[in-house]
């Protein structure tokens, strides 16, 4: 008998009444860990009652006891992070020291959010007109709902949700369904450190869930990230019923490697970006654009970096988990299949690996394909696994013209030494996230992060001051006291005096 992972509503675990499950894996031994409940629509509105409910008082509540809950959720996040890295390792597959990162990164986001009273500072303008005043403020905009993908339990919905109760929201979290406990432990940390019930609320589930939340009138917002279908589908469906929608989606990051780069550091940081979390992050880097004549030297670089990573179960020294699941694994291994019947070169073969885990476990090992063209499949769809393609080109306006004419635009990176080169890059590349000499440029806390293109709909970014604005909305105000001067009847147009 495995256990449910249930839904939290209102400060406490809910059971929900659909009686749907799914079954939750661990990825490096295929055994069902848990089962998760999947809600149907009155389970879904039953959470977000809770979230509408908590909101009035929430919404009043001071900016001083708002950041007193922030602090002390950080301080335990910070202690116990830990604990939540096992959960993400158990789920997800990812090594621990990557699932510890992931918290990191996360709780970054939660310090940024301790500083909600500064952030949500309007502008104040005095005697605007003859002792006429105007200011403005940012109010939070109700209950919202934060979609989260399998990639990062931990890490994304905290892209949104510090920020989002910090500035007055209360929030329903619908985690993946493939690695739901994550969001059950970040709640319960929540209640210990005194967020009142209802405030955070987390809701498991599939499609049905999602469309609940996309279409309910009680939710305001919608912060989603995932695959770029669903992104589409999440940012059509929640703008058309009235909401604020940010939706990122999918990525194809390519690094560029100009021939005058540093080739130890360009290969790894190929391997680093290629390979970490077994390639299921939205800012891996799956595209090598080796430029010129350094394209023979980089390969050997990268497969000799390559052929010395050890895959295996996350929680033993290795380098790599396995993919998330079976279907998963199955469908990357295809892409390879694919590529190497088009003509590509498998360098090194993930396909065969032996894997430090269990027998039925999701293996696929780091995978290098040189001589990719832009036409193989392996190229043109996103693969999210351990599989780096090399392109090779003649010049450096032949490696930005394959960048921008991809339809992805979440990250990007060039290798140089020219400084002028790294700068025409940035300014000329349509990405939205650009590293020079840096493989992942997952910006800081205080940045937004959010890519162009296919890779996010809506004009928000996520957290930083794009964040705040996301999840508030703006209000000027124009206040004139009693003064007899201004009296009078006046049908005109108000004009300034
Ligand atoms: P996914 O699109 O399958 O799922 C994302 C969320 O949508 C999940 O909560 C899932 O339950 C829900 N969902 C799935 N099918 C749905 C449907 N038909 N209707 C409504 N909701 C549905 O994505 P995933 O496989 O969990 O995550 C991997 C994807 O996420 C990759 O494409 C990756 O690039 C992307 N991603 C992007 C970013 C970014 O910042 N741009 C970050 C992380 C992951």
């Amino acid at each position: 008998m495995t256990d449910t992972v249930q839904h939290w509503r209102d400060g406490e675990i809910f059971a929900g009444g659909s009686g749907q499950t799914a079954p939750v894996t661990n990825p490096a031994t295929g055994e069902i860990t848990a089962r998760v409940a999947l809600a149907d629509v009155a389970d879904a509105r039953q959470v977000i009652d809770a979230a509408a409910a908590a909101y009035p008082e929430w919404r009043d509540t001071s900016l001083a006891k708002r950041t007193q809950v922030l602090f002390k959720f950080r301080e335990l996040l910070d202690e116990r992070k830990p604990e939540l890295a096992e959960i993400i390792t158990r789920e997800h597959g990812k090594v621990r020291s990557d699932a510890l990162g992931e918290v990191s990164r996360g709780q970054e986001v939660v310090e940024f959010a301790c500083g909600i009273p500064h952030l949500l500072k309007g502008g104040f303008t005095e005697n605007a007109s003859t002792k006429v005043d105007v200011y403005s403020v940012r109010q939070p905009l109700g209950p919202v709902a934060i979609i989260s993908p399998f990639n990062f339990p931990a890490m994304v919905p905290m892209w949104f949700f510090p920020l989002a109760i910090a500035a007055g929201n209360t929030v329903v979290l619908k985690p993946s369904e493939k690695d739901p406990s994550a969001s059950l432990w970040l709640a319960a940390l929540w209640a210990e450190a005194g967020l009142p019930a209802g405030v955070f609320n987390v809701l498991q589930g599939d499609k049905t869930a999602v469309d609940e939340l996309l279409t309910n009138p009680k939710i305001k917002s919608v912060s989603f990230v995932g695959s770029t279908p669903i992104a589409q589908y999440v940012y059509a469906t929640g703008t058309a019923a009235g909401k604020r929608v940010q939706a990122l989606g999918g990525a194809k990051n390519h690094a560029v490697v100009l021939p005058d780069a540093d080739l130890d550091l360009a290969a790894d940081a190929m391997v680093n970006a290629g390979f970490g979390s077994a390639g299921e992050r939205c800012m891996a880097i799956s595209a090598c654009v080796a430029v010129g004549p350094i394209a023979d030297d980089l390969v050997a670089k990268i497969a000799e970096r390559t052929r010395t990573l050890k895959t295996g179960d996350g929680t033993g020294a290795v380098d790599m988990g396995p993919l998330v699941t079976e279907a998963h694994r199955d469908k990357v291994a295809s892409y390879i299949d694919a590529g190497e019947a088009a003509g590509a070169k498998i360098v090194v073969d993930g396909r065969t690996v032996e894997a430090d885990g269990g027998a039925a476990g999701f293996w696929l090992g780091p995978t290098l394909i040189d001589e990719v063209t832009p036409d193989m499949s392996v190229y043109t769809d996103e693969i999210f696994g351990p599989v780096l393609s090399v392109v090779r080109v003649e010049s450096y306006d032949e490696a930005l013209e394959l960048v921008n004419a991809n339809p992805f635009g979440n990250g990007t990176a060039i290798f140089t030494n020219d400084g002028g080169a790294a700068r025409r890059f940035q300014n000329e590349v349509e990405v939205g996230m650009v590293g020079i000499n840096v493989p992942i440029p997952v910006p800081m806390a205080y940045y937004s992060f959010g890519g162009w293109k296919n890779s996010l709909f809506g004009d928000t970014h996520a957290h930083g001051t794009e964040g705040v604005h996301f999840f508030t909305r703006a209000k000027a105000v124009t206040s004139r006291w009693l003064d007899p001067s201004h009296g009078g009847i006046e049908l005109g147009f108000p004009q300034n005096v």
